[in-house]
């Protein structure tokens, strides 16, 4: 029971070093032994599981009991052509399965939490599987706690336990030993941290004392074997269509049965048929197509930086017509330099800063106190802003270190983007000073008297406008502005809000930091396609209407609000004014949730981005939550649909075109089937309506179900991108599958290419009439080739196939190579031709059935020209 047990203690029982931590060799041993600090993953399926939920399907049902009845019927030729069908289906079911199943691990490997650990003497970030018991691990706000913990130092630590507990009231946390009572719980346990609960609050230090699945989390591990599957909107609307499907087919192989019965035909042969017909009219190979394409999306998106969390992100992406960004670090580079200061009334250029001014050296010293960045020539660690602060400093030969050394921390009070502050008390000689700095409208108002050339004076109204005239004329020129102030008290018992009230100002500090590269190309390429960019930052107002003007985002100043202006409006304001608003300043984080609501009230299909520990409800409200891979917390990240590894705006707009795209390929796998499956159908059933002999026999049917809905749509789905994919307006997510005319063009497309099979039937029949044989072969022939062919015309529903280039998707060229082949093998290979009953075609039937099979693809062609 660690928490008995005071700090030291645990950490010589552990053989650990709280100064250094541990060596590296000592922790290779301790991993060798303890083994990786993860939880268990579940259970992967075996092959032969995966393998029978493919058969566990009511189709291969069907298709069992037809090549049962086939085989007592002594068709074994039949027999054994199903169950092939039925193999080979499911083999490459298995084979996609895996393979969506992996894309989908390695997803979550990218998203394990990273660990702070202070090991061979220094602060190194590892990834939190690495971490032994003994490490010393530091934590801070919006982390994971990343095993157990027997905290030896904190600071207003807070942690949220209810992963563990189920009390969402983070708890207060400290590292003082506790006295021996009966059991304490988990709960009560205030100086333990435990696995995957949050730190919400404050900093600390502890040492791990459990890892992996000896954690108290490890010893519920229930959690972990919750499999959800979550099925992306398009998913589920294909399933309800499947179900459509089915019954449609359903119905018109009863019906199709029903009239053969009439006309007296052979029932054996009609019962096979129909059955081939039902399978291959539902489109069983589309949820794989969708799965792999979607999880192929994924990966490419993440070699554009962006991690997709979840797969129906992926969809709602391309949907998106509204980018809220946060402006620090995503549409700025976070490279803060600071370039001018105000003191003493006066605003001055950094170059002409002089230390030997009280004020100015106060306020340099209260910045660099008044930080928890780390800065030295060759390594710089914390928030940009306060690296910025230790910059200046390390310019006239002043570092932190030093000045921390004579002026000790004692107590703290963390920056929150609610506050907008930070508070530090620090102890010199004997006094105590509490040194403030933060947004200078919020530390205005807690300022009460002001520091002039080493003189304390009181703060009248017309210092406190002077101020703001100064801060303005800096965030006009989109500086970012930074306040300070102090002052003595006199012992460290105080209340610790008290440190926040009273203040004396100091002055004030301008960085600039500069947009990115590409961002304002973004912008506009996203103006064009009808998306628009929100600007929402925790800055000053004028800073960010300087900066979003610069970079395109807003014109006019009527477009930048407050957050809290934003906050008291009605909701009759808010509709009327929130299609013009470009830019959100001093924004708080429950602001964010008020304004993605707004938004989406208004119909839009909205992502946010966000980093802090607050974030979470603006990311879970949004359509599209977007993290910061880099600044961003554990929270941050654990609440998004998407995480930016580089920060980079430019990084959404690419995946909300690739989000597009992988939507337009898909759509285009979907068109390609069901207007095949609609063409298969057609056929049969008009040979059979119009008294003629079998078209095709069954077997010819799960022979081109088989190589059409296979590869042929895989390779749609994996189509090169649209360069023009961003001239067009965002999808609307309300409309169906198929919106507009699509649901006719699908039909239309079917009955070509069923009545182009029909025509080869009759001519042949026609031709050769004598030789049912020959005439089916025609059919069966230009039924796949023509599906085949038909595939290039299906890459765009506007271009040409010259315009978007035949041979650019070699997937495609090459599925429609193996399928003309493997169809050639069929009926050319004598042994498979006697199994398929098919007659070896002469070079002029060749000649006509390629022609032939040229019609669905040329009618749609000229179908383009006459309509684009
Ligand atoms: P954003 O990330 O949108 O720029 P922040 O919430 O980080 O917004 O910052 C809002 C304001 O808070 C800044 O304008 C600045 O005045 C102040 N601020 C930012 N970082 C710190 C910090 N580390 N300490 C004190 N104040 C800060
Ligand atoms: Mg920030």
């Amino acid at each position: 029971m660690w928490f008995y047990k005071s700090g030291e203690q645990v950490i010589e029982e552990l053989k650990s070093d709280a100064e250094n931590g541990l060596t590296s060799d000592e922790v290779s041993i301790r991993l060798q032994k303890f083994g990786p600090n993860k939880l268990k993953d579940k259970k992967k399926k075996s092959i032969l599981w995966l393998l029978f939920e493919q058969i566990n399907d009511p189709l291969i049902y069907i298709l069992l009991a037809a090549a049962l009845v086939s085989a007592l019927l002594k068709e074994i030729s039949d027999a054994v052509i199903i169950a092939v069908v039925i193999i080979i289906n499911s083999i490459v079911g298995v084979v996609q399965e895996s393979k969506a199943e992996k894309a989908l691990e390695s997803l979550k490997k990218l998203s394990t939490p990273k660990a702070i650990v202070r090991r061979n003497g220094e602060l190194v970030e590892i990834s939190s599987e690495e971490l032994v018991v003994g490490d010393i691990v530091i934590l801070d706000a919006g982390r994971y706690v990343p095993c157990d913990l027997r905290l030896i130092e904190t600071a207003n630590l807070k942690i949220e336990e209810s992963a563990l507990t189920g009390e969402s009231v983070p708890s207060d946390k400290s590292y003082e030993k506790i006295e021996k009572t009966n059991d304490a719980a988990l709960g009560d346990q205030k100086n333990m941290a435990f696995m995957s609960t949050l730190v919400t609050y404050g900093r600390g230090t502890g040492v791990a004392v459990a890892s992996g699945m000896d954690t108290e989390i490890g010893k519920i591990a229930k959690m972990l074997n919750t499999d959800e599957k979550n099925l992306t909107p398009l998913q589920k609307k294909l399933a309800q269509l499947g179900k459509i499907l089915g019954f449609a087919a359903l119905f018109i192989c009863v019906l199709m049965f029903i009239i053969a019965v009439i006309q007296k035909r052979d029932l054996f042969e009609m019962f096979l048929t129909a059955i081939s017909l039902a399978v291959a009219a539902i489109p069983e190979g589309l949820p794989a197509v969708v799965t792999i394409v979607l999880a192929m999306g994924v990966q490419r998106m993440i070699k554009k930086n962006a991690i997709v969390r979840k797969l129906p992100a992926v969809e709602t992406l391309g949907a998106v017509n509204i980018i809220c960004s946060d402006k620090t670090g995503t549409l700025t580079q976070n490279k803060m330099t600071v370039t001018k200061f105000y003191a003493n009334n006066k605003l001055e250029d950094i170059s002409s800063f002089n230390l030997k001014n009280p004020t100015q050296k106060l306020l340099m010293n209260s910045m660099m106190l008044c930080n928890d960045a780390t800065y030295s020539e060759n390594s710089k660690t914390g928030d940009p802003t306060e690296i910025a602060l230790l910059e200046v400093g390390s310019k006239f030969n002043i570092f932190k270190n030093n000045l921390e050394d004579l002026n000790k921390r004692v107590n703290e009070i963390p920056f929150d983007s609610e506050r907008k502050l930070m508070t530090t008390l620090n102890k010199h000689e004997d006094k105590y000073y509490a040194i403030t700095k933060g947004a200078v409208d919020n530390l205005l108002k807690i300022c009460t008297k002001v520091y002039i050339d080493g003189n304390i004076l009181p703060i009248t109204d017309k210092i406190k406008s002077d101020i703001l005239v100064g801060s303005d004329a800096m965030s006009d020129e989109a500086l970012r502005v930074l306040a300070s102030a102090f002052k003595e008290i006199e012992s460290p018992d105080v209340k610790i809000n008290s440190l926040e009230e009273d203040l004396i100002f100091i002055g004030l500090y301008g960085m600039i930091d500069p947009p990115r590269e590409n961002v304002k190309d973004s912008i506009e390429e996203c103006s064009a396609s009808g998306i628009r960019t929100i600007m929402i930052t925790g800055d000053h107002k004028n800073t960010a209407f300087a900066i979003a003007k610069e970079l395109g985002i807003a014109q006019s100043e009527s477009q930048a609000i407050l957050g809290a202006e934003f906050d008291t409006m009605s909701e009759d304001d808010i509709s009327e004014r929130i299609d013009n608003l470009r830019v959100f300043a001093r924004v708080s984080p429950e602001h964010k949730v008020k304004i993605v609501k707004a938004l989406k009230n208004k119909g839009n299909i909205v992502s946010m981005t966000g980093d802090g520990v607050n974030d979470a409800p603006s990311l879970k409200a949004a359509d599209i939550g977007v993290a910061m891979g880099i600044t961003g917390t554990d929270v941050a990240k654990g609440a998004s649909d998407m995480i930016l590894t580089d920060d980079n705006f430019s990084t959404i707009v690419a995946a909300i075109k690739e989000g597009r795209n992988i939507y337009n390929n898909i759509k285009k796998s979907i068109i390609f089937l069901l207007s095949c499956n609609i063409g298969e159908i057609v056929a049969i059933f008009i040979g059979i309506l119009l008294g003629w002999q079998p078209v095709l026999r069954p077997i010819h049917l799960l022979w081109v179900n088989l190589i059409t809905d296979s590869l042929p749509a895989l390779a749609l789905g994996v189509d090169p991108d649209d360069p023009d994919v961003m001239k067009e307006k965002p999808r609307d997510p309300k409309s169906g599958i198929f919106p507009g005319k699509t649901g006719v063009f699908l039909l239309i497309n079917g009955m070509i290419i069923g009545i182009t099979t029909l025509t080869a039937f009759y001519i042949g029949n026609k031709i050769y009439k004598d030789s049912l044989m020959h005439a089916q072969t025609m059919a069966f022939v230009v039924l796949s080739v023509s599906q085949l062919f038909y595939t290039l015309s299906v890459r765009h529903n506007k271009k040409s196939i010259f315009k978007i280039g035949i041979f650019k998707n070699k997937y495609l060229i090459g599925a429609i190579v193996i399928g003309i082949f493997l169809q050639n093998i069929v009926i050319s290979v004598p042994f498979l031709a006697d199994v398929f009953k098919v007659y070896m075609l002469t070079i002029s039937d060749w000649f006509f059935v390629i022609l032939l099979s040229f019609i669905p693809l040329v009618l749609n062609e000229i179908f383009k020209s006459i309509r684009f």
